[in-house]
């Protein structure tokens, strides 16, 4: 594992910081904008005309052929400079990977540019009411019918569903073989007629995820991915990218930063035990940072995200709900109200906060999942009856 960035490394980030500081403000106005949805579009696009988005992907697509390494730069800057992430984040950082890997070249041209520069938002059907875990059992069934495939089912939990122009969806397209080998990999417009999407809200009260329902839904040909009856692999492949990757240290470092500021309230965290949970956590997330530069590192020898992308997953989504948790006890009894009491605490985020936290532990494979392959494909225990 090689952790020392270069002087032309160095360079690059002087350059991507002078760059977002001087573009920031468009970020910023994300939030605030009448449609946020297409504000955060057009940020996407801006940073991807900068050439601070696809970095390590190839230039025929739409990236910018530099290395893993120059895209954590980006990443890392991108938090220092507290930006939010990206609005296509499950296109960049789940489909796109998988289709550079398993999609064809058609396909390549045809996706990866519009994922990068946020024209085309996506989402992920995989989840259904009885295939979560279990993803192996789903029904979702497509029928090949001249060259469409017909495909009728119901997709759950699906983020991002509800302002997705596309979705890449498992669905089996032979009931006879067993539950692994019937399964296909398709890419579908949400705005083909069958599909209705309904929003779902979560504990937080926020609306990121939907159900959606398929209803004799034409899907052509050439948008199945690699193989008939050959998506299980793929979705193999797309699971290891979703569970990889030092995203989500680096936001969870905004986090911890948070705690720390609320902790120290302006000056020095005067409470020993508050400050040896801050220590505490620095320490985990410094952990984290190492197991995802061991990673990277992994991928810049040309190796895949594998199993090992399950032990950052767990430990990730523990820490997250232990900071979390720690900034709704520091803020006092009133930070578990939510903004509809005239006594709320900071409009309710911290409790928001902490709801979507739990969500880690859940979204991309349960911890208990995360447990079972660790178990199963990096220790070399016996199987369990678990999937993905
Ligand atoms: C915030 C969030 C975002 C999500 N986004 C998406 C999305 O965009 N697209 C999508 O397709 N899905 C999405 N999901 C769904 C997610 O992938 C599933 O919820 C998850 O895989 C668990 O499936 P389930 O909910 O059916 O629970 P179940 O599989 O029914 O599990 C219930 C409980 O049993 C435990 N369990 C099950 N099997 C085993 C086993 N073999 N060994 C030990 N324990 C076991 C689980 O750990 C869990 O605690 C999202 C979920 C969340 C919370």
């Amino acid at each position: 594992m090689d952790l020392k960035f270069s002087a032309a490394e160095e360079a690059y980030r002087l350059r991507c910081r002078e760059w977002i500081a001087a573009n920031a403000h468009h970020a910023a106005a994300v939030a605030k904008a009448a449609d946020p949805v297409q504000a955060a579009r057009d940020w996407q696009r801006r940073l991807w005309e900068a050439g601070y988005v696809g970095l390590a992907w190839p230039k025929a697509y739409g990236g910018q052929d530099a290395t893993l390494t120059q895209q954590v730069i980006v990443s890392e800057e991108m938090a220092r400079a507290k930006l939010p992430p990206l609005i296509n984040t499950i296109g960049l950082s789940i489909l796109g990977p998988t289709l550079v890997l398993h999609g064809t070249e058609a396909q390549r041209r045809r996706f990866l540019p519009r994922i990068l520069s946020g024209e085309e938002l996506w989402c992920q059907g995989f989840s259904e009411p009885g295939a979560g875990s279990d993803l192996a059992s789903l029904t979702t069934r497509a029928v090949l019918e001249g060259d469409d495939f017909v495909v009728t089912g119901q997709k759950l939990w699906t983020s991002l569903g509800p302002i997705a122009d596309w979705c890449f969806l498992l669905v089996r397209t032979d009931p006879s073989a067993p539950k692994r080998e019937g399964i296909s990999y398709l890419l579908c417009r949400m705005d083909t007629p069958g599909i209705s999407v309904r929003p779902l809200r979560n504990a937080g009260g926020g609306v990121h995820f939907s159900e959606v329902f398929f209803d004799s839904v034409r899907i052509p040909r050439e948008h199945l991915v690699g193989e008939l009856h050959g998506g299980w692999k793929i979705a193999r492949s797309t699971l290891d990218h979703e569970r990889s990757g030092l995203s989500g240290v680096i936001s969870l470092e905004g986090s911890l930063e948070r705690l720390w500021r609320q902790a120290a309230a302006g000056g020095e965290i005067a409470d020993a035990v508050a400050r040896q949970q801050a220590a505490q956590y620095w320490i985990e997330l410094e952990g984290l940072r190492y197991l995802g530069f061991r990673a990277l590192s992994d991928q810049l020898a040309g190796r895949q995200p594998g199993a090992s992308a399950s032990v950052g997953k767990l430990f990730a989504a523990k820490l997250r709900q232990k900071i979390a948790r720690a900034a709704l006890d520091n803020a006092g009894p009133y930070a578990c109200l939510t903004k509809k009491s005239p006594h709320v605490v900071g409009k309710g985020r911290l409790v928001a906060g902490y709801f979507d936290s739990l969500g880690y532990s859940i979204g991309g494979g349960t911890s208990e999942i995360m447990h079972n392959v660790i178990a199963e494909r990096v220790l070399g225990l016996p199987r369990s009856s678990g999937e993905a």
